[in-house]
């Protein structure tokens, strides 16, 4: 069986969010003030991911990535993490801020964990804890270093820039993944805010940084499959590697093969999505695997031919990003 939508997009990579928590704000995604959490009730226990996921996988989905809030705050999620490997799923992934990653990373790995990307801002201590609103950084950096010393391969770190905030360490950012040889991908800054702060001006658009490092560091293009959100670039005098997330000024919505599970068990074909389709209530009604399957078949085939941002009266979701899972 195949996931395929009214475009004929084949869906193979599923994004899981297993809280709506986090315990950092970061300025772009988080509001300071007082946000409220989905009641525990609420959220998916692991046997129903588990459940969910095997008929995925059963499917045709391919990739699985634990995101959140932070997967890391959810208790369990190695275990989580076994299971889906258990499952048969052959690219594992997670995306967390780091935090606590240098203690949990060999347990991550255990539980069969195939990579990982790691969010981080900035390289200036000051601006990240702005930024992050705590301070946390020689933790990530730690984590980061974990992570490279680990079977975790490929290493991404991911920055959001912001204009105004961030987009000063473009060129930081460059050096930084040549001197670690590691995968720096810069993703533009959504309307998914909580505080709904987002406007076009600020977006620093993938065009400017690869104007901005080619103009320091030659770049080769890298061969990319094409559902990857990523335009990738290696070095041509060393290692290292880039990634350009656009999503706002080039999207590339044409080549989607993602489908979102939500921490309390909405389906979402699409980050900016007005709907999203409630496999929990299905799940604990008594639903029957093929009555499951039968409705993410409906679900996907009508998934939204892109996000609109750029066209008028666009409005955004009203999940957030950290209650959606990035
Ligand atoms: N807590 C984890 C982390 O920090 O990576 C995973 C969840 S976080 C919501 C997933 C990704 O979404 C991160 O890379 C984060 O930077 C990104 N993100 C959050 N808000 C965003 C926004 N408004 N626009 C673009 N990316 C955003």
């Amino acid at each position: 069986m195949s996931l395929t939508d009214k475009f004929g997009r084949q869906i193979t990579d599923l994004r899981v969010s297993v809280t709506d928590r986090c315990n950092f704000r970061c300025v772009y995604c988080r509001s300071a003030n007082p946000e409220t959490h989905m009641p525990n009730g609420e959220l998916l226990e692991w046997q129903e991911y588990e459940r969910l996921v095997r008929l995925l996988v059963g499917m045709g989905i391919r990739k699985v990535r634990v995101t959140g809030g932070e997967p890391l705050v959810r208790r369990g999620i190695e275990g989580f993490i076994a299971r889906l490997n258990a499952l048969g799923v052959n690219d594992l992934s997670m995306t967390t801020n780091g935090y606590t990653l240098a203690e949990r990373c060999n347990g991550l790995v255990a539980a069969g964990m195939n990579r990982i990307n790691i969010s981080l801002d900035s390289l200036n201590r000051e601006k990240f804890e702005r930024i992050t609103r705590t301070k946390t950084f020689d933790q990530v950096i730690a984590g980061i270093d974990a992570a490279q010393a680990s079977k975790l391969r490929p290493v991404k770190v991911n920055a959001v820039l912001v204009r105004g905030i961030n987009d000063d360490e473009v060129e930081a950012f460059a050096e930084f993944a040549r001197d670690r040889d590691l995968i720096m991908r810069f993703i533009e800054f959504m309307p998914l805010d909580a505080d709904r702060a987002w406007t076009r001006d600020m977006v620093v658009t993938g065009a400017e940084v690869y104007r901005r490092i080619s103009a320091i560091w030659p770049l080769v293009p890298v061969v990319h499959e094409r559902s990857e959100t990523a335009r990738k670039y290696r070095f041509a005098d060393g290692s290292g590697e880039i990634g350009l997330i656009s999503p706002v000024s080039q999207p590339f919505c044409g080549a989607c093969s993602r489908l979102r599970l939500t921490a309390d068990g909405k389906l979402r074909t699409c980050l900016f999505s007005k709907d999203d389709h409630d496999l929990r209530s299905l799940l604990r009604s008594g639903a029957s695997d093929q009555e499951i399957s039968d409705e993410i078949l409906a679900i996907v085939a009508q998934k939204e031919k892109g996000h609109r941002i750029n066209e008028p009266g666009f409005l955004p979701p009203s999940r957030t990003m950290v209650s959606i899972g990035g």
